[in-house]
């Protein structure tokens, strides 16, 4: 969340209501540092939350009816209880989905005029739609004066996500949003919901985690995404395993399978998972830097196996590595969006500028980049 954010929320609260809101929340966008695809495979997942955040300054109203506008897209909409009907189109289904997902779980939602402002940036694989929802189920959860564990608060957040708007994504992104907190990145199991802080201290090892956007349009990551679940699926029933996670002998696994594409699905999400167990074990050792590697890999197995990266994201991967960087990967679901690249204290913004020239070079738009600090999970700030 940007101070800048804070300020842009309060004055625009205050001229719309002609008073103070009652409060701000904010709830962060994240980055995935490794763990790719493994979610919806009851796997492994280590995201840690960034300082851009969706940010919200709300009031409770007292007609039972919410309001929502987003500074963003400058644009307001209203909506009541008979309103809330899975399928919603806009981005407000976002807002009025979280209502939703809460009144299904048998919680009573006052009714709240919801002002909000982001700098996460849209459809680049950081999330910005969980930090949406986050921040608004912490806006009406403190609204209606509701105890909602944060586990919980996920979970109705990914319901908002999978059943009110349509889009099956896993738990990972709600659960960063909402349990990460600052300094750490967050080991989580996506069967059990077990949770572990690991320690991230980035500046005490002499290091920065850059995050670049490649910018590239998403093309048929709906689909793509829809064919590598059904792939994943298909190959834990052959296997006979409940899911991809259960693979404990991934060369007898392999051997299973009749359809070469398919073993390589098979042998991605089965060696993410074991990066992401030895990613977690160096960062409890605070052994930062020999992430490395293991970026590294993880990057060639979705470029070679699960095939999910495109073009200018295997280019900015390369240029970065080539340009300094210790370890680099794509970072979300693909086909296009973020990479990130561990890189020495200092050097971010000279990978960066190598990756924009190599990009200009070949003929793609600019990249943005900033860098990755591990943040606070979402709540009220004001
Ligand atoms: P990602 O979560 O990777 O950024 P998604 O496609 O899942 O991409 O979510 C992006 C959508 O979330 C946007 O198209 C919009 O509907 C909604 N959204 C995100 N941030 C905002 C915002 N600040 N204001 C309004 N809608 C937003
Ligand atoms: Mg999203």
């Amino acid at each position: 969340m940007s101070s800048a954010d804070v300020d842009a929320v309060l004055s625009a609260f205050t001229s719309r209501f002609g008073r103070d809101p009652e409060g701000v929340w904010a709830a962060p966008g994240r980055v995935n540092l490794i763990g790719e695809h493994t979610d919806y495979n009851d796997g492994f997942v280590m995201p840690f939350a960034l300082a851009q955040a969706v940010t919200v300054a709300a009031e409770a109203r007292a007609d039972g009816r919410w309001s929502v506008t987003s500074l963003n897209q400058d644009e307001t909409h209203q909506f009541g209880p008979d309103d809330l009907v899975p399928g919603m189109d806009g981005w407000h289904a976002y807002v009025a989905g979280v209502v939703w997902a809460l009144r299904e779980a048998g919680r009573k939602v006052r009714g709240a005029d919801l002002v909000l402002s982001s700098d996460v940036p849209v459809g680049a694989g950081l999330s910005s739609s969980a930090a949406l929802e986050c921040a608004t189920l912490a806006v009406l959860a403190d609204l209606s004066e509701l105890e909602i564990e944060p586990l919980e608060r996920a979970k109705l957040a990914r319901r908002c996500e999978n059943e009110f708007v349509g889009a099956p994504t896993g738990l990972m992104d709600q659960a960063a949003s909402t349990l990460c907190t600052v300094g750490h990145a967050l080991f989580f199991d996506c069967r059990s919901f077990e949770t572990e802080q690991v320690h991230l201290a980035l500046d005490e090892a002499g290091l920065e985690l850059l995050v670049l956007d490649t910018r590239t349009p998403h093309a048929l990551v709906d689909s793509e995404y829809a064919a590598r679940r059904r792939s994943c699926e298909e190959a834990a029933r052959l296997l006979g395993v409940r899911a991809l996670r259960d693979v404990t002998d991934l060369d007898a696994a392999l051997a299973a399978l009749p359809d070469p594409e398919m073993q390589r699905r098979v042998r991605h999400v089965v060696t993410e998972d074991v990066r992401v167990l030895e990613a977690a074990e160096m960062l409890r050792q605070d052994r930062i830097t020999d992430l490395a590697p293991l970026l590294d890999a993880s990057h060639v197995s979705m470029r070679d196996d699960f095939e999910i990266t495109v073009p200018t994201v295997d280019l900015a991967v390369e240029t970065a590595k080539a340009a300094g960087a210790l370890g680099a990967r794509m970072t979300g679901g693909g086909f296009g969006g973020c990479i990130i690249a561990l890189v020495a204290a200092g050097t971010a913004d000279q990978v960066a500028a190598a990756v924009a020239t190599t990009f200009d070079a070949a003929g793609y738009g600019a990249p943005s980049h900033f860098l990755g600090r591990p943040s606070a999970g979402a709540g009220r700030i004001r």
